[in-house]
């Protein structure tokens, strides 16, 4: 790598939810930032005006601040090389086209919708059913190639709607080295000749990246394969505009797979988990799509889960915290096919980490699930205890409301169905025993009530076994939860009895 200070970026267009993909290529820009002690800079590709969604550049600093993964120069970080909104560096753009115009490597286009239109049905044929304007059309239309100069001059000066395109040139091959993918060919007699500048005098994506790449001198380029194919005319123009010594390095990233190819929002819908990294409602449909911080993802799992997706550090080791990510992460290991995202695997990287980590650290995500139900929780120590209690048994933030809310409200309902087949007298007295035990015991802790208890079932000859179970279900109201007497110990001395003798009187 040169000595040049490592720059990268994200560069989102702001037209819905942070699909898991986007959030992926943060992360690998990030890790690589800080890896190479470089930048990180955010930058909103907002040109396209008719894909604008409110909300959505706000949504995706949010989705950044959940997932700790937060950049250096943005909008709101502020930097040396902004403005970091494509919309307000509008004026530089045109510049940069005319220059390309002057050179002989773009053109003026004035064809109207209809002109256009009616070349894709006039020049459509067996050979080429769907005709683009490309070296084969841009002669029979309306541009600065055919009309001229004179024409064209008075059309500008008239301020007529027009388009700047670039002359994709014919047979030439466009080569550069993908660090993912290494040597990528295109033929340029293959490539259309894409619009560089739109009527409405903003520029497009194509010309837009390349431009603020170089002025924000980025050094490597992160993003989705998706965007492979456009990426010999970015290339063009930086051969035009800048000289290809200063063109990042590129690196385009493979899909995520979802069960039927690429991961899309309906495949969430249909199999039921998040696809996008928080919750978003379209503003205009209102339709909400579910995210991983709101189904109950830790985001260290999240940004865990997403590093290994396509990248591993060359052993079997599968969880990572961000550190060892920002220490191990290297392009040469991420990998060129796509990447199949597997919920329950997902879901097993969280229950990891809600092991891992200290109960503490999630608890205030808990303590809210716990109010959404009713369940406002005061003592705080006693929430803790009882997340670390149960955090065994958690595989996403909700399940500890299933899992634990006994412990704050009494149960509404018993399961008495699972003590009666085998309930008899013995085991009545036996109980009786258990709450004058209990209520004269002076220590209350695990240990202490489970001699006891044990103590109390021989001397009445009955195997602690077949009473255990009645005890669980007194205390937690069915058939689950941690180690019984623990559950004792947290519930205290008289909600424990309380529970018993509220349960022996139903059955
Ligand atoms: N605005 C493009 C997108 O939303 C960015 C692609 C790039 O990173 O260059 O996908």
């Amino acid at each position: 790598m040169s000595d040049k200070k490592v720059r990268v970026r994200f560069a989102p267009s702001p037209t819905g939810g942070l699909h898991l993909g986007g959030v992926r290529t943060v992360l690998y820009n990030y890790l690589f930032a800080k890896h190479n002690n470089g930048v990180f800079i955010l930058r909103i590709e907002d040109t396209d005006q008719s894909r604008f969604v409110p909300g959505a550049e706000a949504y995706i600093f949010d989705c950044l601040k959940w997932a700790g993964l937060e950049p250096d120069e943005s909008v709101i970080h502020g930097g040396n090389y902004g403005p970091y909104r494509q919309s307000e560096r509008k004026a530089q753009y045109r510049q940069y086209a005319e220059k390309l115009i002057a050179d002989g490597y773009a053109y003026y286009a004035f064809d109207s919708p209809e002109e256009l239109e009616k070349m894709r049905i006039d020049c459509k044929t067996d050979q080429n059913p769907s005709p683009q304007y490309d070296r084969f059309t841009r002669s029979k239309m309306r541009n600065s190639l055919t009309l001229s100069f004179e024409e064209v001059s008075k059309l500008l000066s008239t301020d007529t709607p027009h388009v700047i395109r670039i002359k994709m040139p014919e047979n030439e091959v466009v080569s550069f080295t993908d660090m993912i993918r290494g040597e990528v060919s295109f033929d340029t007699s293959l490539v259309d000749d894409k619009v560089l500048m739109k009527a409405d005098g903003m520029p497009t994506y194509h010309l837009a990246v390349v431009v603020d790449d170089y002025l924000m001198q980025i050094t490597h380029a992160f993003r989705g394969e998706e965007w492979l194919p456009s990426s010999p005319v970015h290339i063009l123009l930086w051969k035009y505009l800048f000289g290809l010594n200063a063109m990042p390095q590129w690196a385009h990233l493979p899909l995520i797979l979802g069960p039927n190819g690429k991961l899309s929002k309906r495949d969430g819908a249909k199999y039921g988990f998040p696809v996008f990294a928080m919750n978003w409602t379209d503003p205009k449909t209102g339709e909400l799509t579910e995210g991983f911080k709101e189904k109950g993802f830790l985001k260290e799992a999240f940004i865990n889960l997403l590093a290994v997706l396509g990248w591993n550090d060359g052993t079997e080791q599968e969880i990572f915290a961000k550190e060892q990510l920002i220490e191990k992460f290297s392009i040469e290991r991420i990998h060129s096919g796509g990447a199949r995202f597997d919920y329950e695997k997902a879901k097993w990287f969280n229950h990891e980490w809600i092991k891992k980590l200290p109960a503490t650290d999630y608890m205030p995500e808990v303590k809210q699930l716990f109010e959404q139900k009713g369940i406002v929780i005061t003592d705080e120590n006693k929430l803790s205890k009882v997340l670390e209690l149960v955090k065994e048994r958690c595989h996403l933030l909700p399940d500890f409301v299933q899992q634990a809310s006994f412990f704050f409200s009494r149960p509404d309902s018993f399961d008495t169905d699972a003590i009666k087949p085998k309930w008899n007298e013995a085991k009545r007295l036996f109980f009786a025993e258990i709450v004058r035990n209990f209520e004269l015991t002076g220590l209350w802790n695990a240990p202490e009530l489970e001699h006891n208890f044990k103590e109390i079932a021989a001397a009445n000859q009955i195997k602690p076994g077949e009473v255990l179970l009645p005890l669980r279900i007194m205390l937690v109201g069915g058939k689950f939860g941690p180690h019984v007497f623990d559950i004792a110990q947290i519930l205290g001395k008289e909600e424990t009895i309380a529970r018993i003798k509220l349960v022996l009187s139903l059955l």
